[in-house]
């Protein structure tokens, strides 16, 4: 076929939440290094997305290449069916070390959505085997969980990118935390959770949240409170608490998991994105021994759930090797620089006459327009600043690898300040 990749690309693939009849357009990375991605023309920009939160080191980590290229020579690939090794074995023992509370029975999955399908499936294995007829979930506004069904049922069912498909999985109930914003007093008025749950606690599996900070639903961060409320709750009416850290695992927000900043402990946790820093697709779905015994003991006696690539070796090297890395540098002050300048640089935009909100947690930086941008217009712009942001509805926002350089945030921020005083070509009013 005789026409131009970009052409090609434009007219033939698909890309993530987008047209295939009127496409945003594309740019060519050929090289990635550090927290710089190279375009085919050779320009550099720096990158402040992360590549959507997974890749916390940088790219091309040699530490991460290497334990790849030493894990190809042995096995890229084997079943997990009826079969271990040492790299699977490995990261299960660091998981469970490293995350919180006494979550120790490790489900490999194979993506973010996958594992909260079966997070899902591990609450509702539990009630079944118990014979208790609980089948529905409580979920947050805002939230994101995935793009497969299940996952759909408990993102936003109104604001959401899924909300067409809403007659097509189960109902959910959803609750309002508008009113407890991560920095604001806490009121003790819960009184909207509360009713949900007394009327309702006999039927609900489970409370599914991302903890602290909602990610693609809106990238919102309520308060630890609230999260420590949710829990009691869980306790005294007897329903499982999901936590999905798929966003915020692995130090993001300033602590290695965000279900710390409530010191709560989850009955199911699902970790992804950053597991691999950023290099292959792999995420877990980790319970406590009490869950899965009582799944285990179920007239299935196990687990419906086993992914083709379950396991895969070659993520597990690349996991082991990024979780080693995070142990190996002081990333709690990597991302206490990254926060303590996202807070100088861009919380004076608030007084911007096009912001209504900025929000800085971690090494998260979110500046809310009064206006939806112009995606496509926007990141020319910011090409040709020379850094990689893409914005989403009115958010234009940050989460830089926590290797960047003081320099390179600075380039970052200011990038967002500039375009928000050239912004007649980039708001959609
Ligand atoms: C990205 C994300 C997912 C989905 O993960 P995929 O790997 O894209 O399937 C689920 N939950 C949260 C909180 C996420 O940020």
């Amino acid at each position: 076929m005789n026409i131009s990749n970009l052409k090609f690309d434009r007219k033939y693939i698909w890309h993530p939440y987008s047209s295939m009849s009127n496409p945003l357009p594309t740019y060519q990375i050929n090289y990635a290094y550090s927290y710089k991605l190279v375009l085919s023309n050779g320009k550099k920009l720096i990158d402040g997305m992360s590549s959507w939160w997974s890749a916390i080191h940088g790219y091309n980590h040699p530490v991460i290449n290497n334990a790849l290229i030493k894990q190809i020579k042995h096995m890229s690939h084997v079943m997990f069916g009826g079969i271990t090794h040492i790299p699977a074995i490995k990261l299960c023992k660091r998981l469970i070390k490293i995350t919180p509370g006494n979550l120790n029975c490790v489900f490999l999955a194979d993506s973010g959505s996958v594992s909260v399908e079966i997070a899902i499936k591990m609450a509702l294995q539990y009630w079944h085997s118990l014979k208790i007829s609980k089948n529905k979930f409580i979920a947050l506004y805002h939230g994101y969980h995935g793009d497969t069904f299940g996952a759909m049922s408990v993102s936003d069912p109104y604001n959401s990118m899924h909300r067409i498909y809403r007659n097509y999985f189960s109902s959910q109930l959803f609750v309002d935390i508008s009113k407890y914003r991560f920095n604001d007093i806490w009121t003790n008025d819960t009184s909207h959770l509360d009713n949900i749950i007394k009327l309702n606690h006999h039927c609900i599996a489970a409370v599914i949240l991302e903890p602290i900070v909602q990610g693609a639903g809106g990238m919102y961060f309520y308060h630890p409170q609230y999260l420590v409320h949710i829990r009691e709750l869980c306790n005294k009416y007897n329903i499982l608490l999901i936590a999905d850290e798929i966003a915020t695992g692995f130090g993001r927000t300033g602590k290695l998991f965000a279900c710390n900043h409530a010191k709560i402990v989850p009955d199911i946790l699902c970790v992804g994105k950053a597991l691999t820093g950023g290099t292959i697709t792999l995420a877990a779905t980790i319970t406590n021994k009490k869950i899965a015994n009582i799944i285990s003991n179920n007239e299935t006696k196990c687990l419906m759930h086993g992914p083709t690539f379950m396991g895969n070796p070659l993520a597990c090297v690349a996991a082991n090797a990024s979780l080693k890395l995070l142990n190996q540098y002081n990333w709690k002050k990597c991302v206490f620089m990254i926060n303590k300048q996202l807070k100088k640089d861009l919380l004076p935009l608030i007084n911007h006459e096009m912001v209504i909100d900025v929000r800085i947690l971690g090494a998260i930086g979110v500046v809310e327009t009064k206006y939806k941008i112009n995606i496509a217009n926007i990141q020319r712009w910011f090409i040709k600043y020379g850094v990689w942001i893409r914005p989403f509805n009115k958010l234009i926002y940050v989460m830089p690898p926590y290797i960047i350089r003081q320099s390179a945030l600075k380039i970052l921020t200011n990038a967002i300040q500039k375009s928000l005083n050239v912004n007649s070509n980039f708001i959609i009013t």
